[in-house]
């Protein structure tokens, strides 16, 4: 089976969260399932610079359309290239919608671009292009798409089908219901899609344009990134205001768990860790906890519990409740190595509880894949306290690398990980800290679970060994993904 698979981050050439990892890990397990997955991205300038062996392909159609009025974008064409280690790659090219340095989404002033609409109606465009054989060679049977910025793929692979074509077949993967890509409405002419689309059953959201309801009310199939998560969109306040349409279409809706990929991230094989370490031979973890210590400032001491933290600063993650927490942590004798960056008053706030506390609170504002890997090595604890968290990769990094998640009991991470309370000990099902309200209270008490099990290294032990044992891979979460391309494909 063809399946182009269309997003817009890539690991390790374009990554602002786990959608990047995503895009590197399935679609090769996939492949390896005997699927024919060839990727779709823009043509952004990190990957165009990555691209080996390109090969101009054609224009991106932009004559009026079987349903009525021509697209209105920039110019922009197809290239087919290889990006190193990846499969085949189609990049749009256009210098008008994508040749601008940084974050993919936003500008230098950290707002969205303001031709984002167009720039990511290029994407679903191009797919559904290749849908109708803009490449010639090779037409996909199915087209699997990522968040929001590929949402109007399957609005446009529904236009062609109601225009008597024939279509490929699609799949929406939702990896944060968040980020719903809304514009005004006065950009909707410029789109080229039929005016009966801008309706309640359509892409029309309260006056305005949702690429991801586009996706939502078009797709044939549904996905998002974890079974909890896709339970918890059903209903207010995590259905972010679409809730109501994905009850309506919950019929094709599933969670499909995500995987890591252990080639990058295990402790065995990690390229950015100075001694790797694994189940057995847990001496390269000390050395990892020692060395970030005196990388971020933290007092070296080998007895302090050290809580690490690599996340976006967003609302979503929880880390608002922090400050509050970090008074117990530290009196407890624990400390604290955050690397993060977004939300400037949040980092503002962070800093601030760094420098009420030197050596023991240290915060690292930036976005650094190094040190990402070096906290998840150095630290005891990974925190994740999230207030929603569609998957969550770093709680499962934190499981191979023997550091004990802290989580709230929410999406992914109420799927993944398994409190140390008495009776989960006892029954050796214990991987890591699990509370409930999102409150500084019992993320407190959460902390102090972890404490009191940090005093008894023996059952330590035990519970760092259960999680890194663990396996959360892509080649199982492929088999989900191809049993649904099945059924939508049969016999293909
Ligand atoms: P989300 O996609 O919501 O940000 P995930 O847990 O799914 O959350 O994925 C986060 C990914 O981004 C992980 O690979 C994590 O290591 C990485 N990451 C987050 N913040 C940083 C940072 N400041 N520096 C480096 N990597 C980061």
């Amino acid at each position: 089976m063809k399946v182009l698979f269309v997003c817009a981050e890539l690991y390790p050439f374009l990554k602002t969260g786990g959608l990047a990892d995503v895009a590197a890990g399935l679609p090769p397990a996939l492949k390896a399932l005997g699927c024919d997955v060839r990727l779709l991205m823009p043509g952004f300038p990190a990957l165009m610079k990555a691209a080996r062996s390109t090969k101009p392909l054609a224009a991106l159609p932009q004559k009026p359309l079987p349903w009525g009025p021509a697209l209105q974008l920039p110019q922009a064409s197809l290239v087919q290239a290889k990006l190193p280690g990846g499969l085949l790659t189609y990049l749009v090219q256009s210098s008008g919608l994508y040749s601008r340095p940084g974050n993919p989404y936003l500008g230098p002033n950290g707002q969205d671009w303001e031709d984002n609409a167009g720039r990511f109606a290029a994407l679903g465009w191009a797919a559904a292009s290749l849908g109708q054989g803009l490449d010639p060679d090779w037409v996909p049977d199915l087209i699997h798409v990522h968040d929001w910025h590929a949402g109007l793929a399957p609005a446009y692979v529904r236009a062609f089908a109601d225009a008597g074509c024939t279509v490929p077949a699609t799949v929406f993967t939702i990896h944060n219901l968040a980020y719903q890509g809304l514009f005004q409405s006065d950009v909707f002419p410029a789109l080229g899609l039929p005016s009966s689309q801008f309706d309640v059953p359509g892409l029309e959201f309260f006056g305005q344009i949702s690429f991801m309801k586009a996706a939502l009310n078009f797709a044939d199939r549904l996905t998002t990134v974890s079974p909890t998560y896709a339970r918890e969109i059903l209903s207010a306040p995590q259905g972010c205001g679409l809730d109501g349409v994905l009850r309506e279409r919950s019929g094709v809706l599933s969670g499909i768990l995500n995987g890591v990929d252990y080639q990058v991230w295990s402790p065995q094989a990690d390229e950015f860790l100075s001694k790797t370490y694994d189940l057995d031979a847990l001496q390269g973890k000390a050395i990892a906890k020692k060395k970030l210590q005196l990388d971020f400032g933290l007092v070296p001491l080998a007895k302090a519990m050290v809580v690490g933290v690599v996340s976006r600063l967003s609302t979503q993650k929880g880390l608002h409740l922090l400050p509050d927490v970090v008074d117990g942590l530290v009196q407890r004798g624990g400390q604290l190595a955050l690397l993060g960056q977004g939300d400037a008053a949040l980092e503002q706030t962070l800093v601030d509880a760094a420098v009420k506390y030197p050596g023991q609170v240290a915060v690292r504002i930036g976005y650094d894949e190094a040190t990402a890997h070096r906290v998840m090595a150095g630290a005891d604890v990974i925190a994740v306290p999230s207030a929603f968290e569609p998957c969550g990769l770093t709680q499962l990094y934190g499981l191979r690398y023997g550091t004990l998640p802290l989580v709230r009991r929410v999406g992914g991470l109420a799927d993944t990980v398994v409190d140390c309370s008495l009776e989960n000990l006892e029954e050796g099902l214990a991987t890591g800290f699990v509370f409930d309200a999102l409150s500084a209270a019992d993320f407190l008490a959460a902390l102090r679970r972890a404490f009191a099990l940090y005093r008894r290294p023996a059952q330590w032990r035990q519970v760092q060994r259960r999680g890194m044992a663990q396996r959360f891979d892509w080649p199982t979460a492929a088999q989900h993904y191809l049993a649904i391309y099945q059924s939508l494909r049969p016999g293909v």
